[in-house]
């Protein structure tokens, strides 16, 4: 793509250079080579105010849609993408340096999730109605409905630029909010070029935007919006927090991992070695919910190590096409680069062991070599703090107990897996602290939008996919009706003493559980 145009909140971005710090401009650069694609203009606060304020205008109309009206334009969106896959493929490949097989899930899952809550939505929002616990209810009619948040502001990470961007912002346009979207100043384009259709191809309402730059566009976005869904570091999520603590404004963050992997010895250790590969290394490791530490029972440790070993020393690395695919891509992010490079140096300086990589690409782009290491311990950084790249550390522990006890020894607790005879591994991965466990299997869970995806400790708060995912964009709102409605009730002016008396032994004879109390015998 050729710099100077992309589908934002100011319709028109203008070429020019990043200057640092909070920048004008924001230079975006192919990290499987280091060339410049495209310079975008950064969004100030002004911009961003009134691309809220244009999308705010239309909310009203796209909510008097309806649940269906509003799948219909989204079914368009679905197939745009599909149809459109290969363009959106190429924009996203190059800002990210993703290899084609790992860009290739993101317009998929987006388009499973369109029709997940494009089906789902009318049960997940649909108005309840209940029936009043207490017969003193009786008489009231008692219903909740769900009401979007106008606004919802989504501020999204590099690694998956749509997955994290379009994925947040599909329940909530199904939900009948209006979304303006900050993508990460690493990978604007692909987004861009989605919302640029929506609004140019598609001719979709004008109820979807987004808005580019860093942290201040970011915080911007945050003071104008009604609901956040941040997805990124945890450092970033605090000031994130504290920022819509001044304006009382609800978030939901998606935030860090440093998932752990259990190998019972009982398990298939092809399979659990295949996983822990596929798991640690698919997109260069820059996932959230990515394999980063393994602890594996004793009995089955050398044979797993040696297999992971092997399955990882086979990896392709580097920037691939159509004839000469690719394993592992480029690191998108030259911030996480260094950070990948610091855990590994620290390792290797306190006494572990790379079996393979180890080590920094030479050569043009950002690569990290696929790396294993043994003779691990929780006083390194590449077993404690999130590290973010293709880097897994391979523990051995005594027992099951021991294992756990390691796993859950982390601040945070966003998913994990366990691979063991199924009955037990279950057992054990009911006792891993965080928001999803994969029994032998990794990753998948984010495939399953029908359960909830969220993380505990400091991996965030809130839930995206399942029922709390479309509803956390809405604002729960009982109605209670009177079904009889007289010109006073018992409980009204005004007060006399034969009323209250009337009203506190109904409401004993209701609520007493045993019948001396029930009749007022007992005091
Ligand atoms: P980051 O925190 O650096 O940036 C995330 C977003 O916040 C970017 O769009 C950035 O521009 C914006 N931002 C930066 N400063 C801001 C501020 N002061 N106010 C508002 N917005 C601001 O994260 P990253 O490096 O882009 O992404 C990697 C992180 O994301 C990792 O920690 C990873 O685990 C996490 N992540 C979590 C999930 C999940 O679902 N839990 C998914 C993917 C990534």
């Amino acid at each position: 793509m050729e710099s100077g145009t992309a589908g934002t909140g100011s319709e028109t971005v203008m070429a020019g250079r990043m200057t640092g710090g909070e920048p004008d401009e924001l230079e975006v650069l192919n990290p499987a080579n280091g060339e410049r694609i495209a310079t975008l203009a950064v969004d100030p606060p002004e911009r961003v105010a009134e691309t809220v304020a244009r999308v705010r205008a239309n909310q009203a109309e796209w909510e008097a849609l309806g649940i269906e009206g509003r799948y219909r334009w989204l079914g368009q969106l679905r197939d745009w993408l599909l149809d459109n896959q290969e363009r959106v493929l190429d924009t996203m490949q190059r800002e990210t340096g993703k290899v084609r097989a790992d860009a290739s899930n993101e317009p998929a899952y987006l388009a499973d999730l369109i029709n997940f809550y494009g089906t789902r939505a009318g049960k997940f929002l649909g108005e309840e109605s209940i029936r009043p616990h207490s017969a003193l209810l009786a008489g009231k009619k008692l219903r909740v409905q769900y009401r979007p948040h106008p606004v919802v502001g989504i501020i999204s990470p590099w690694n998956f630029p749509l997955i994290l961007a379009l994925g947040d912002a599909i329940p909530a346009l199904q939900a009948g909010a209006a979304v303006v979207v900050k993508p990460s100043e690493f990978t604007p384009l692909g987004l861009a070029e989605v919302v640029g259709a929506w609004k140019r191809e598609i001719g979709g309402p004008d109820v979807l935007d987004c808005v580019q730059g860093v942290g201040e566009t970011g915080g911007a976005l945050v003071d104008a919006v009604d609901f956040i869904q941040f997805t990124g570091s945890d450092r970033t999520g605090r000031k994130v927090m504290a920022r819509a603590a001044e304006t009382l404004t609800p978030v939901s963050l998606e935030l860090g991992g440093k998932d752990p992997m259990i190998v019972l010895a009982d398990a298939n250790l092809d399979r659990a070695a295949n996983a822990a590969a596929w798991g640690g290394m698919m997109n260069s490791g820059q996932i959230c919910i990515s394999v980063e530490r393994i602890y594996v029972e004793e009995p089955a440790y050398d044979e797993f190590v040696a297999k992971l070993t092997a399955e990882v020393g086979k990896l392709r690395q580097g920037s691939d096409d159509a004839r000469d695919p690719k394993d592992v891509g480029a690191m998108t992010s030259p911030n996480q680069s260094a950070i990948v490079a610091d855990h590994v140096e620290d390792a290797l300086a306190c006494g572990a062991r790379a079996l393979t990589g180890g080590k920094r690409v030479e050569g043009p782009g950002d690569y990290f070599e696929p790396t294993v290491l043994v003779d691990v311990d929780h006083s390194m950084k590449v077993m404690r703090d999130e590290t973010f790249g293709p880097v897994v550390g391979v523990m051995k522990v005594r027992d099951a107990d021991e294992a756990l006890r390691l796993a859950n020894d982390s601040r945070y607790g966003l998913s994990g897996s366990v691979f063991g005879e199924r009955e037990r591994a279950e057992r054990v991965a009911r006792r891993v602290e965080c928001g999803a466990v994969n029994v032998n299997d990794v990753l998948v869970n984010y495939l399953a939008s029908d359960v909830p995806m969220g993380g505990w400790k400091e991996s965030g708060i809130g839930y995206r996919h399942g029922a709390p995912g479309i509803r956390k964009y809405c604002r729960t709102e009982s109605v209670v009706v009177a079904r009889f409605a007289g010109n006073r009730e018992p409980t009204w002016y005004p007060y006399t003493r034969a009323r209250r008396g009337l009203v506190g032994r109904v409401a004993r004879a209701f609520n007493a559980r045993d019948l001396r109390r029930r009749l007022g015998l007992r005091r």
